[in-house]
This record gives structure tokens, sequence and C-alpha cells, in this order.
């Protein structure tokens, strides 16, 4: 249910609205709007609470939220979520592309990696460094040693990062180095996963699961912001069907359509979207034009040697190649990259 306040409202109305709904066992989230202030109240409600709150001073109106998913719904939030990481604004109107490794394989390629997607215009840096893998005996990732060369590339590119965690175990350890915690297709619905990254109030990047629906994905980012986190980014990045020409089929349909029902920002993934370079380039550029505000791409040295997902890498050279696109078509839609230097990048 929201509450809707009146533009009279004060402080101590809020707080008794609050102290009420405590007794009740149920939360109420404040969205401070330019036009409005609502309490979006979540929790199991019963028919006669309506009628109470309506009677509280600085009550306008209170109005059910249809949308299961009810913090993540336009219908509580009118206005587009913007995440503000570093002097870099995620969901403001502007482009914004996450770069960098599947996953860290040692300090130098890490910082070699870095310091391409910077020269290439990259607004933040990627790499696993717990990396979910299918096959136990692949490449799983060096860990804390693999937070502390992402940490060490930042401090040499002044790029903040996203990083995956797997567990509730890792949490604490990867919020520690990391700006942006990625949780995985694997991990989508690990409820408990999501609650403690709630916990942590730290900017969430939510991949859609493998099969989960909409609903599915946008209930699992209600675990996160239902903890008081509101800095979830969603991230489509394909999803399982009868199609095996590509890895995953990117559900473009999927992200038109959560920008219209969600305020949250969405940020797509054409690398696992696709599992083939030479379709990144364009699929991303279709997701731009479909409403994402940005796009996580997988980038490497010598895709040939990566050590996961070389066939969905792009080179430096290739990488370049993507920007300067996306800045163009972002462009021509009023949605150039949030920021970029047009003048080829030194060799
Ligand atoms: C990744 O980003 O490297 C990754 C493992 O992604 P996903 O969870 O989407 O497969
Ligand atoms: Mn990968």
């Amino acid at each position: 249910m929201m509450v809707i306040m009146t533009s009279s409202h004060t402080e101590e109305d809020m707080n008794a609205i609050s102290s009420r709904l405590d007794e009740l066992g149920l939360k109420g989230h404040r969205i401070v709007g330019v036009e409005r202030t609502v309490i979006a109240v979540v929790g199991s409600i019963m028919p006669e609470l309506s009628d109470e709150l309506e009677t509280m001073n600085g009550v306008e109106t209170t109005v059910p939220i249809s949308a299961p998913h009810k913090l993540a719904s336009r219908q509580t939030h009118p206005a587009a979520t913007v995440i503000r990481i570093g002097d870099v604004e995620i969901g403001s109107g502007k482009t914004v592309v996450i770069a960098g490794p599947c996953a860290v394989e040692n300090e130098e390629q890490m910082m070699e990696t870095a310091q391409g997607v910077k020269a290439a215009g990259a607004h933040f840096l990627r790499g696993g460094a717990f990396k979910p893998r299918t096959s136990p005996y692949s490449f799983r990732g060096l860990g804390e040693d693999g937070l502390k060369l992402l940490a060490e590339a930042r401090d040499e590119t002044g790029l903040a990062f996203a990083t995956e965690v797997m567990s509730e175990r890792e949490v604490e350890v990867v919020a520690r180095y990391s700006d942006i915690l990625q949780i995985g297709t694997r991990n989508a619905q690990n409820f408990i996963l999501l609650e403690e990254v709630g916990r942590t109030g730290k900017p969430v990047l939510l991949k859609r699961g493998l099969a989960s629906t909409i609903d599915d994905w946008l209930l699992a980012a209600e675990y996160i912001l239902n903890m008081g986190n509101p800095n979830v980014m969603l991230c489509e990045r394909g999803i399982r069907t009868f199609e095996t020409a590509t890895r995953n089929t990117m559900d473009i349909n999927a992200i038109a359509l959560v920008k219209q029902m969600s305020h949250l920002p969405l940020i797509a993934d054409p690398s696992h979207g696709t599992g083939k370079w030479s379709l990144v380039t364009p699929v991303g550029l279709a997701s731009i034009v479909a409403g994402a505000d940005g796009m996580i791409v997988e980038v490497h040295p010598s895709p040939d040697h990566a050590l996961s997902d070389g066939a969905q890498s792009l080179n430096f050279k290739r990488f370049r190649q993507l920007m300067e696109q996306t800045d163009q078509i972002g462009a021509a839609i009023g949605r150039p990259l949030w920021s970029f230097d047009k003048q080829p990048a030194p060799a």
C-alpha cells in the first residue's frame, strides 16, 4: 500500500506512521519525490489498515499497490532511480559502460585490461574473482587475491569496479574491496544472499536468472530493496531457450518492458547474452536502443588465451569500436555515453 502524504505533512507525522507500522510488524519505505512524498508499506497488510492510516495527520490518502514487486515498481516510484558511483551516474539518461575480463587471471592481465578499457572510454571495470563455473574442474577464480588485483587496477585507473559475490560467506570480503556487488544468473533467486547484499547498502548488479521470468527477476530485486538498499541495477544477460546457435537468447523485449515497469536502472550484458564476440556490439547497441541504461562487456587483451569466456570477449580494438558506435547510436536517441573522448585512443 502507498500512503500519500499531504504537501504540508511534517516529520512528526511521518514518524508517527513509522511507529504504527513498526507495531504492526510492517515495513514503511519512504520515497521522497519532487511532487509528493509517499510511504510504501510492505508486509502482510490487513484490510482495515488503510482506514486507520487515512485518519492520521499528514496523510492525504492511501492507494493499494497492485504490482507484486512493490518497491521495484514505477507505481510506487515514478521517477527513474539514479545511482551515483564516484562521479558517474547510472540511470541518468546517459549510457554507461562497464568493461573488463570475465575472470581476473593474474596481475599483468588485469592491469593491461584495466588500462585498455580505460583508454577506450569505459566508465567502470569488471572482473570475476569468485567464478561460478559449470564444471568444478574449470578455473574458478583467484578469490581474495583477485579482489586485491581489482582494487589495484582501480587505484591505477580511477575506475570503480563490479565483481560477483557467490555466497553469503563472501559478502563481507567482496563488499570490503568492491564498488558494485554482482549477483550472477545462477544465484538470481538465492534469497538469503539477496538479503545479505541488501544489508550492505552497496550498489548491486542483479543478473536475471537463466530461467527467471520478468516477475521472478523483479521480485528478486524486491528482496534487496526490502532490506533498505535502494541501489539496485537490473542486468539482462540472456535466458535459456530452445535455441542453441547462441549461448543464450538476449531478451530485448524484457529490456523495453522492464524499463516501463520499473524505475531501476537496467544494464545489458550482450557478452553472456550472445556468447559470441561478433554479436556483442550489434546486440549491445540494440539493447541501448531498447532502453538499457548501459552495458557490461567482457574484454580481454588476448581473447584466444582467456581462462574463461574468450569466445565472447572483445579485444581492445573491437571494444573501442563498440564505444564509438554506442556513443553515436546513443546520441541519436538522446542517450550518448556518460563521458566519451572522441579522439582515437593512442595505439
Ligand atoms: C559473468 O559476468 O562473468 C557471469 C558469470 O555472468 P552470469 O552470471 O550472467 O553468467
Ligand atoms: Mn563471463
